[in-house]
């Protein structure tokens, strides 16, 4: 069905632009205001379960998933590299609906960008700061002047976001306890292969994802304050000392990375909302539902909104009805991914040594059917 109807994402991360493809394909006129001229976090990878793979496949992005992705391992290991779990690729597919992947964010970023339509839909630079509505439509309003006006406004404004503040009010960000260091860089496969996955520490983790063209995608957690700067000795001496208890192959990674490529972040999640949406003006994404990124499921989770959105938006006549219906498919999926993932995170974070080892005991020795079914209740879905 072609119209005239008309929808505003703000927010050109990966929930927007996945938004803005299947509200395109839900018929609508999509226009994306991006706050910054220039992307940030080129510099990460990033991991999509096969939930976040069919729902990419749902809107017409198949074929170039395989191109700019590569198969992942979720295994998990002690500090000093023994396995505690694994995923074969039989138990991905007999479980999980097929195997993660990891992806450069910067192009799975300009995978979405393309099929949205490039810059003829996508604005950068356009700071939203607002929004009235009336039964008629809905008005953006942006720091540098002027009004954007549409049938349907999507706030993908990341955990931040300035919708949410307006729909819902303003409330503080929570904490996590641990900071996340990241980087991307170039690394014989062949050294690694046999060793990927997340590696679990005292108090640390450190993660190693295979990505495409002998890159690797590495992170490094630690319990600490919120809102620290860099040590003296600059981010990556930092981040070298904390991986001091994984295998020299953590190391190796950090050491290759350019400094000036590390990212760091304290790690926050939002609590969860009980609506989302009010009259023609709805979330998605961090916006609705920031979480920890212990599960992998932040991004996976905007994706499957996005092609809910478009499709109760579909054919329909009434807005509202339509984002109500949004957000009962949507919310208690999302919100549970916030509930488990901090939840996993704190344990993945322990420091005490007893409680480690317990840990790691329980984990190595849960029945394997236990664990998968854990992961398949994200990973497994089709949205
Ligand atoms: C350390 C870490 C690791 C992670 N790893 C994974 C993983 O492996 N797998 C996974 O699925 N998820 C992961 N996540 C979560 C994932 O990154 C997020 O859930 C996902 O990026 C959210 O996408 P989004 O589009 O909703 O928000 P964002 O990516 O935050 O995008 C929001 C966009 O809105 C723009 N914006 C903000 N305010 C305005 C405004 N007022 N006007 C206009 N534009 C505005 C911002 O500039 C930004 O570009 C991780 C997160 C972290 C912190």
């Amino acid at each position: 069905m072609t119209s005239n109807r008309t929808a505003l994402v703000v927010g050109g991360g990966i929930g927007g632009l996945a938004a803005a493809i299947s509200l395109q394909q839900a018929g609508f006129h999509v226009k994306v205001v991006e706050k910054v001229s220039v992307l940030r976090e080129v510099g990460a990878g990033i991991t999509l379960w096969g939930n976040a793979q069919k729902a990419l496949r749902h809107l017409g992005l198949g074929e170039h998933l395989e191109e700019i992705s590569m198969v992942g391992s979720g295994a998990v290991w002690t500090n000093q590299g023994e396995q505690i779990s694994n995923i074969t690729p039989a138990d991905a597919n007999k479980w999980l609906g097929g195997a993660v992947a990891g992806f450069h964010r910067a192009e799975l970023h300009a995978m979405l960008i393309e099929k949205a339509g490039g810059n003829e839909v996508l604005e950068t630079g356009r700071h939203c700061i607002g929004f009235e509505q009336d039964e008629r439509g809905v008005a953006a309003q942006f720091s540098e002047g002027g009004m954007l006006r549409a049938d349907v406004l999507v706030g993908a404004d990341g955990i931040q976001s300035i919708i949410r503040q307006q729909l819902f009010g303003k409330e503080p960000l929570r904490y996590a306890g641990y900071t996340a260091w990241r980087g991307t860089v170039t690394f014989p496969h062949d050294q690694l292969d046999g060793l990927w996955g997340e590696y679990w520490g005292r108090g640390t983790r450190f993660g190693m994802v295979p990505l495409t063209n002998n890159r690797v995608y590495w992170f490094v957690t630690k319990n600490a304050p919120e809102g620290q700067d860099d040590g003296p000795f600059g981010r990556k001496q930092e981040v070298l000392e904390y991986a001091r208890e994984y295998p020299a192959y953590s190391r190796a990674l950090i050491e290759a990375t350019p400094e000036h490529m590390i990212l760091r972040n304290d790690i926050h999640d939002r609590k969860p909302l009980q609506r989302w949406s009010v009259g023609r003006v709805t979330l998605l994404g961090d916006a609705a539902h920031a979480t920890t990124p212990n599960l992998g499921q932040g991004a996976c989770q905007a994706i499957e909104d996005a092609v809910v959105l478009g499709r109760v938006l579909k054919g329909t006549v009434d807005v509202s009805a339509a984002l109500r219906e949004y957000e009962k498919i949507r919310i208690q999926r999302a919100n549970s991914v916030i509930v488990d993932s901090r939840r996993i995170g704190a344990v993945g974070q322990w420091e005490n040594s007893a409680a480690c080892w317990l840990r790691n005991q329980i984990f190595r020795r849960m029945p394997r059917r236990i664990l998968l079914r854990q992961i398949a209740k994200y990973a497994a879905y089709e949205v």
